[in-house]
């Protein structure tokens, strides 16, 4: 993609963190904007700071709800048309241990970070397919490559990810249809305050790992030159980005190493 004036994005989760910094930068560029989180208040504070946009339209929605996330996107479509660009970034992170973890809290997040994701880009699909441009961008996590304790379920949704969006790619390849995989290490949002415990309240704590993090404005900016570059695949942080690598190329090590890592 070389010009992002004009196109519609259409960014999920874009009430805080990652998702609103992507909202100003993508407004900086001229895009035309759907703004998509659950509460309409926090959409209109986000739009009311997005320097730049051709148009903000704002679109309260739980990605949970796969039946209004259909509804939505057709709505949406009805009204301005097919989507250039689907940022699925709306997700929920996770701090508890497996063998305290009731599965209707593993569902929650799966219907957040999974088939939320899946379910919007279901709906928006045919009309890229059919104007044979689209681009998918999918936040994903560096624990999408790697698992880490206190995590499995939320690690698990993002292995899903790339799973499915892997053989979307290849699927669409010849149709027009790009997806870019976003892998980001620990960046300064409040994902650790939002992040769903076993008894499926919030932890309401600011991980530090999360307050040393990077910026989500440099984040979205990385993003925004990913995109622009053409790339698959992205993993965007400070030094826990080796973690790939030495997964790779030391397995057994980087094995014994996550056991006892830092990872809140
Ligand atoms: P955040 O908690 O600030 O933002 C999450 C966003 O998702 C919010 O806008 C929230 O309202 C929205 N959301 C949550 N549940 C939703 C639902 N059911 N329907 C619609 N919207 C919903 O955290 P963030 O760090 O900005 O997270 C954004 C994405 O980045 C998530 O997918 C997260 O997994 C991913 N990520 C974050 C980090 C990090 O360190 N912050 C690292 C890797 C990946």
């Amino acid at each position: 993609m070389s010009d992002i004036k004009n196109k519609k994005v259409w960014i999920t989760g874009a009430s805080s963190g990652i998702g609103e910094a992507l909202a100003y930068a993508f407004a900086n560029q001229g895009a035309e904007l759907i703004l998509s989180s659950r509460k309409r208040s926090d959409l209109e504070r986000v739009q009311s700071k997005c320097q730049g946009a051709k148009a903000v339209h704002l679109e309260p929605l739980d990605v949970a709800r796969h039946a209004d996330v259909l509804e939505t996107a057709k709505r949406v479509q009805e009204k301005i048309g097919p989507i250039d660009i689907l940022i699925n970034n709306a997700g929920i992170s996770q701090r508890s241990l497996v063998e305290e973890t009731p599965l209707d809290i593993d569902k929650r997040i799966m219907d957040v970070n999974y088939f939320g994701a899946i379910a919007l880009t279901k709906a928006v699909l045919p009309a890229m397919l059919q104007q044979q441009s689209g681009q998918i961008i999918v936040m994903s996590s560096l624990v999408g490559k790697f698992g880490t304790p206190l995590r499995s379920t939320y690690s698990a949704s993002k292995h899903a990810l790339h799973g499915f969006f892997e053989a979307l790619r290849a699927e669409c390849y010849d149709r027009g249809l790009k997806v870019l995989i976003v892998c980001p290490g620990f960046i300064r949002t409040s994902v650790s305050i939002n992040a769903i415990t076993a008894d499926g309240s919030k932890q309401n704590k600011m991980d530090d790992a999360q307050e040393h993090g990077m910026a989500p404005e440099v984040l979205a900016e990385k993003i925004i030159q990913a995109l622009l570059a053409g790339k698959e695949e992205v993993n965007i942080g400070g030094k826990e980005v080796l973690g790939i690598l030495l997964k790779r190329f030391f397995p057994r090590w980087f094995s014994r190493y996550i056991r006892k890592a830092k990872v809140t």
